[in-house]
């Protein structure tokens, strides 16, 4: 990068269960969201089956996954961009934001500050990077001249427009329901330990920090071996440890991205 570093070639995306390595991609794109279907794909490849639970950070919360993972029959343990601010203590949500707004189901109106029905004028379509299109309805106030309220937090020409994408609320509304379960908390507290340490492991342990090869296919055998191996590592230090404890351990059907 002009300044001694170098650039990132490849990302890396692993998915681990108690620290193995259960499967790993390698993708050239910077974004981890894109990187997430194809990479249960790969599980499905490799295993024949998906996982029964996925937990990953909320890099990957987005809609395309969040409905790949319900559809394939994955429960998501995703968290999604405003997860964590939304479980401070002593959050209160924007009293003004689209979210915080009555939503009338049958009627298919918001009611604003003001008590006007915002109406529906209309979709909008955007499409990811991987061709996924998402839709989000457009609702508009009717008449928001005069309004005491106006340029406190509305400052934009005309009456004010929300855009609300309601199947990714719906989803991010189940991730929510999940993630403060019991079960979420304890997955969540155990994904800082899972692939976040085998990284760790891997990186400052190990001194595994670059490929030794160069292209797609070099690079994949380059790190297969290194997973194998950090894998019987791992195997026989969990083996000692349980002759030692007279304990053993077990599958748990739980994917770590
Ligand atoms: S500015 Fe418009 S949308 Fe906002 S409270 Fe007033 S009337 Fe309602």
């Amino acid at each position: 990068m002009n300044n001694g570093q170098t650039k990132p070639g490849y990302n890396l995306q692993i998915g681990t269960e108690n620290q193995f390595i259960l499967d790993f991609g390698l993708f050239q794109t910077p974004s981890d969201p894109l990187t997430m279907i194809p990479f249960f794909n790969s599980f499905f490849d490799r295993y024949s089956k998906h996982p029964q639970t996925g937990v990953a950070d909320a890099g990957y919360g987005s809609e395309e996954n969040y409905r790949f993972m319900e559809e394939a029959g994955i429960d998501a343990y995703v968290k999604y961009n405003r997860f964590h601010r939304e479980q401070r203590m002593h959050y209160v949500p924007d009293s003004f934001s689209a979210q915080a707004l009555y939503y009338n189901t049958d009627g298919d109106y918001y009611v604003c500050p003001m008590g006007q029905h915002m109406e529906r004028i209309g979709t909008t379509r955007t499409k990811t990077k991987s061709g996924y299109i998402s839709k989000s309805s457009r609702y508009k106030a009717r008449r928001c001249e005069g309004c005491p309220l106006r340029g406190s937090y509305f400052k934009a020409k005309g009456d004010r427009i929300i855009e609300v994408n309601h199947p990714l609320a719906e989803y991010r509304r189940k991730a929510r329901e999940r993630l403060t379960s019991e079960e979420g908390i304890e997955h969540r507290g155990r994904r800082c330990i899972e692939p976040e340490a085998v990284f760790g492991q891997m990186k400052y342990d190990m001194g595994y920090k670059r490929f030794r090869h160069f292209g797609l296919d070099k690079v994949k055998m380059d790190f297969a071996f290194f997973a194998i191996a950090f894998n019987l590592k791992k195997m026989c230090s969990k083996i000692a440890k349980a002759a030692k404890n007279g304990g053993n351990t077990t599958d748990s059907g739980v994917f770590y991205v």
